[in-house]
């Protein structure tokens, strides 16, 4: 298991993320990303409640089984 972010090896204390740091870019990426796509519905995407619904995903970011 590596960070999505900087791939750098897993920190147990921040999995999926390697850091505090990359945590934080990545909800801040999530953001960017879901304002960025208009045909995504900001109510919905504002606060992403499955914080664990990125660990098993690598390509598809933010889409939950
Ligand atoms: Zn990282």
């Amino acid at each position: 298991m590596s960070c999505p972010i900087c791939h750098a090896q897993t920190d147990p204390k921040y999995r999926p993320f390697c850091s505090r740091r990359c945590a934080d870019l990545d909800l801040a990426r999530w953001f960017n990303g879901s304002y960025a796509v208009p045909s995504q519905r900001e109510e919905d995407a504002e606060i992403p409640d499955a914080d664990e619904g990125t660990f098993g995903g690598t390509s598809g970011d933010g889409r939950l089984h």
